[in-house]
């Protein structure tokens, strides 16, 4: 499955230029939204065109930087170094003499720096938020939303940290005690997409921090800012120099840093969170010094509406599942599968809700409901969908063409009369297109959504309680939404099964991934 084909929003620039003589940014579309309060730090004070190493703001050592634009407008937002295996080798280095002292701290220690840094996020969530919608383009309402889950993970894991627990097993022997003990694993190298430049950090590695592992971080080419920002508020609420790392690279340099954290024998355990494509590669890296991997891969997610669901419950949870970052998150409602009973009537209103509704335009402008596409690979890869559908027969409800706004912007669209062979049933179609297809039975809509290799989200609409147990059982996906199309919590498991991924991040159990269970057998009492 191919999940994301996105391109470059940034250009390679002049890689022979000091970094300093480039240390020009032109924010001008953040700064103009008043900072929240007298006193806050505006956006553009955390911009920084370094990246993070050893708690110190650093170049590549070949010099070299890259440029990032805003999709919205095209117009550059700065640039950070270009690194590369040797300056992600020197990381890894000081990353493991970071870990060697961290792993012994109490983790009460460890939660109260992760505590500060969860209120300076707080503090500052409006400048963060911003930066954001400048880098990735999503509408400053959900960029605010995203701040807020972001630090969320920060706060969860400060409380983890101190709800590690260990074992005693009763003994099958008198001289002997058997314990149980849970040590941080190492160094964690992790690799995370554009699509949640702050939430995805801080899941990873705040449950790595509070675990006491230290973390080498490579963001995605398009959304580096939001990482070190996030850099400078844990150095502000006291966080050790190296226990947290980002490594800038553009694309180009993607797969050297990824190999080299994948094959390095000092990392210890790899976390992803991408295209299924990027994943496989990374897991077959990691297996040269069988590393711990996670991954948070694709998704495909059907969501389906049966005859008995409330349409209009229905389709407010298709709006909130399928138009989310217009369209670009791993658990979208991909495959709209809507009974026959009630199909007429749930495409009828979708179409008006989304009229209503949704407006596309940049994230800065209060009224936008839909942000660009984070660049115009990814546009280009929508429209060929849409292209794929309509030559096969589906009906365009609305939208189905690039809009006006700008290059990076695509229409919302409807599609129903959807057949099984178009590449929008197949595909993660990852952008603001709604596919609608219809069925008869409860076994076939179960079989269609069972039919992908991923199983990341999946969501269904039902007022049959025999159903809703049927259905939820037999759903093959990591999680699952009843009447309810925004289900990612805090609290709850994040990840998917098949190909959608390895490991579960969030909630009580994504501390686990950082930590090995030694046994230790006392003996001769
Ligand atoms: P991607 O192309 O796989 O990129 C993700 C990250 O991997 C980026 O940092 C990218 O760097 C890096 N990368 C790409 N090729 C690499 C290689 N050969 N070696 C090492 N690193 C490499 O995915 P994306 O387009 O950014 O994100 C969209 C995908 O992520 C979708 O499929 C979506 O479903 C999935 N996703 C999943 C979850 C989840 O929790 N399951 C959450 C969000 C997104 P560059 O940016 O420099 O290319």
């Amino acid at each position: 499955m191919v999940c994301c084909m996105c391109s470059r929003s940034v250009q390679i620039l002049s890689r022979q230029l000091k970094v300093s003589q480039l240390r020009v940014f032109h924010i001008i579309a953040m700064d103009t939204v008043p900072p929240a309060a007298s006193g806050v730090r505006s956006a553009s004070s955390f911009l920084f065109d370094k990246a993070f190493v050893d708690g110190q703001w650093v170049g590549a050592k070949s010099g070299s930087v890259y440029q990032i634009t805003n999709p919205s407008t095209g117009k550059v937002i700065g640039s950070v170094p270009d690194m590369n295996g040797d300056d992600t080798q020197q990381a890894i280095e000081k990353a493991n003499l970071a870990f060697l002292k961290w792993r012994d701290t109490t983790a009460k220690e460890r939660s109260l720096i992760l505590r500060k840094w969860f209120d300076l996020t707080i503090q500052n969530k409006l400048e963060l938020a911003k930066l954001l919608t400048a880098e990735n383009g999503k509408p400053l309402k959900e960029a605010i939303g995203e701040i807020g889950y972001a630090s969320g993970f920060i706060e969860w894991y400060a409380e983890e940290a101190r709800r590690v627990y260990g074992d005693v097993i009763p003994s099958t022997a008198a001289s002997k005690r058997m314990l149980v003990l849970k040590q941080p694993i190492g160094v964690a190298g992790m690799i995370t997409p554009w699509n949640f430049p702050s939430a995805m950090i801080t899941r990873k590695a705040c449950a790595a921090i509070a675990a006491g592992c230290a973390v080498v971080l490579k963001p995605a080419e398009d959304t580096p800012f939001s990482a070190l920002a996030m850099c400078q508020l844990a150095k502000e609420a006291g966080l050790p120099d190296g226990v947290l790392n980002v490594v800038t690279s553009s694309r180009d340099n993607a797969p050297a840093v990824g190999n080299l954290l994948c094959t390095s024998p000092v990392i210890k355990k790899i976390s992803f969170t991408g295209s299924t494509v990027t994943g496989k590669i990374l897991l077959q890296q990691s297996a040269s010094t069988v590393k711990k991997v996670s991954l948070e891969l694709g998704g495909n997610a059907p969501f389906i509406v049966f005859n008995s669901a409330d349409i209009e419950a229905a389709v407010q949870g298709t709006m909130v599942s399928k138009f989310r970052c217009s369209g670009q998150t791993c658990v979208c409602a991909n495959r709209i599968l809507v009974q026959e009973g009630v199909y007429d009537q749930y495409v009828a209103r979708l179409a008006e809700v989304m009229n209503q509704e949704l407006k596309v335009g940049d994230g800065f402008d209060d009224s936008t409901t839909q942000g660009p596409l984070i660049n115009s690979k990814a546009v280009d890869k929508v429209e060929s969908i849409v292209e794929d559908a309509k030559r096969l027969g589906a009906r365009l409800g609305c939208g189905g063409k690039r809009s006006d706004k700008g290059v990076n912007f695509f229409e919302p669209t409807l599609l129903s009369n959807v057949t099984l062979e178009m590449r929008c049933a197949q595909e993660e179609i990852f952008g603001p297109v709604a596919a609608v297809i219809k069925f008869k039975t409860e076994e076939e809509a179960v079989a269609i959504a069972n039919s992908s290799s991923s199983g990341l989200a999946g969501y269904f609409y039902s007022q049959n309680l025999s159903q809703i147990w049927r259905v939820a059982e037999k759903l093959e996906v990591g999680l699952c939404g009843v009447n309810d199309g925004l289900i990612s919590a805090i609290e709850a498991p994040f990840g998917g099964v098949k190909e959608s991924g390895l490991g579960r991040e969030g909630s009580k159990y994504g501390i686990d991934d950082y930590l090995e269970i030694k046994y230790v057998c006392l003996g001769g009492i």
